[in-house]
Formats: C-alpha cells, sequence, structure tokens
C-alpha cells in the first residue's frame, strides 16, 4: 500500500481547455477518497492522470515516495476499475483475471493463486471457465474488479464503475465494494456522480469545481445540512 500525493496538479488539454487547475491532495495509506462533482469538473481528467492515461501538464504526482509524473501505467503499481468492464470477450474469466499477470511475467502458481483468491473475495470461483457473454452484468463487474484485485496494487482507482449498472445492482455492488474495502484497506481513489455511493464509500470526499477543489471533508462534514 502507499500515499497518493498530487502537488499543484494541472491538466491543459491541445486547443487550451484548463481541465484541471492546480490540485493539491493527499489519500493517505489505506484511505479511500471520493472525487465528486458536476460533469466536465475535471474529475476524470485527474483520474486519468494519477492512472497514467492522460500526461500531466505540470506539477507533481507520487506514488508512496516515487515521483510517477513520466512512468508508464504499468510501472505505478496501481490498478483501475472502469465502468465498461473492459473485459476480452474471447478469454475465459480465468483468463481474463491472469492476462494482466501473464504479461507480467509472473509464474503459474502465482498466477493461480491470485486469480482463485480473488475469484473467492469476488465470489466468481464458479464462472472462471466461461467467457463474459455468458455472464450477467453484476458478475462482469466483479470480474472487471477481480482484474483490479489480483494485480495487489499499491492503491486502486475507481471511474465510475457502477455507473453502468441498474439501480438494483448498484445498490449490491456498492455494498461489495464496502466490504472489499473494509478488508483490504487498499488505498483507494474513486470517481463518481452518485451522491449515495460518496457517501457509502469515501471515509473522506474531495469536491470538485470547474477544475479546482471547491471542498474536502467527511460525508457527513459535506451532505449533512442543518
Ligand atoms: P468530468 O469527469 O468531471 O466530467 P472531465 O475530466 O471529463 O470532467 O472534463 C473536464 C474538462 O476537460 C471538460 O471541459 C471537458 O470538455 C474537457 N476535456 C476532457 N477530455 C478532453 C480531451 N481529450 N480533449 C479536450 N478537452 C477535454
Ligand atoms: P494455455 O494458454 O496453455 O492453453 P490457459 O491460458 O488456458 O493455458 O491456462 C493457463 C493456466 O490457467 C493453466 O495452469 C490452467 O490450468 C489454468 N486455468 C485455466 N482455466 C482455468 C479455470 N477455469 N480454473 C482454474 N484454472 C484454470
Amino acid at each position: 500500500m502507499a500515499s497518493i500525493k498530487l502537488d499543484d496538479l494541472k491538466k491543459t488539454y491541445p486547443g487550451g481547455i484548463q481541465a484541471v487547475k492546480g490540485i493539491d491532495l493527499e489519500v493517505a495509506d489505506g484511505e479511500f477518497v471520493v472525487l465528486v462533482g458536476p460533469s466536465g469538473c475535471g474529475k476524470s481528467t485527474l483520474l486519468r492522470m494519477v492512472a497514467g492515461l492522460e500526461t500531466i501538464s505540470e506539477g507533481k504526482l507520487c506514488i508512496g515516495e516515487r515521483r510517477v509524473n513520466d512512468l508508464e501505467p504499468a510501472q505505478r503499481d496501481i490498478a483501475m476499475v472502469f465502468q465498461n468492464y473492459a473485459l476480452y470477450p474471447h478469454m475465459t474469466v480465468f483468463n481474463n483475471l491472469a492476462y494482466g499477470l501473464k504479461n507480467r511475467g509472473f509464474k503459474r502458481d502465482e498466477i493461480q493463486r491470485r486469480v482463485e483468491e480473488a475469484a473467492k473475495m469476488l465470489e466468481i470461483e464458479a464462472f472462471l471457465p466461461r467467457k463474459p457473454r455468458q455472464l450477467s452484468g453484476g458478475q462482469r463487474q466483479r470480474v472487471a474488479m477481480g482484474r483490479a484485485l489480483v494485480r495487489e496494487p499499491a492503491a486502486f482507482l475507481f471511474d465510475e464503475p457502477l455507473s453502468n449498472l441498474d439501480a438494483k445492482l448498484r445498490v449490491q455492488m456498492r455494498v461489495e465494494i464496502k466490504q472489499l474495502q473494509r478488508r483490504l484497506k487498499t488505498t483507494s481513489l474513486y470517481v463518481t456522480h452518485d451522491q449515495l455511493e460518496a457517501m457509502t464509500l469515501g471515509d473522506r470526499l474531495v469536491v470538485l469545481n470547474e477544475g479546482r477543489i471547491e471542498q474536502v471533508g467527511t460525508p457527513m462534514e459535506i451532505y449533512a445540512r442543518p
């Protein structure tokens, strides 16, 4: 595990749009921070910079003590969960989970151990031989989370992971993520526009507006109105 530190992080897109205008934030070791704010406020850009999927225009990004501004996504020791599952349709669930580890050169035994452990935790053991198209939406989202879990990363990034699910499943998965968080206590940065998700999951919420931090606090501090 490790902290995530953003020091005056900025993003200007080609064409001049300033999506992120100087963010200072530390997600502490083991802390779960939720980024909220209106559409277009820069949540996704910020998360993608941390993931290494978007270049950083200015500022410093550290995972643990290491400056990672110029590292490839795979070298950052973080794993990201997307809303659109991003599963390989032609591979079994097992191989979807194993793929990233194989690419990183992990040994067979270690891959087997990690895949089985993640599958058990997410209760998808029975689906390991199946293809994604044979799974329900909720099961696919669990596999997508499994792909992040098997990496055993220093931190998780979540990009609106539940926004494609129906309302009932969203509630269920929210509870499951909360339970996982309690067990694993992995440093997490989670983007959502869903207030209930933010309140349930966040140790701390960060409210963005027009590329800047507007408010930081516990769910109670942010949402409790007299
Ligand atoms: P959010 O995730 O909060 O909806 P985004 O980070 O997607 O916000 O977008 C922040 C701002 O950056 C918006 O004005 C958006 O139009 C702009 N933007 C996002 N991605 C790009 C891009 N690839 N090129 C240019 N502008 C972008
Ligand atoms: P190959 O690429 O050699 O055909 P696979 O990629 O299918 O092999 O599998 C690699 C490893 O994962 C093997 O050790 C295999 O036994 C194991 N494996 C594949 N599918 C499953 C599964 N559904 N449950 C448990 N282990 C599996």
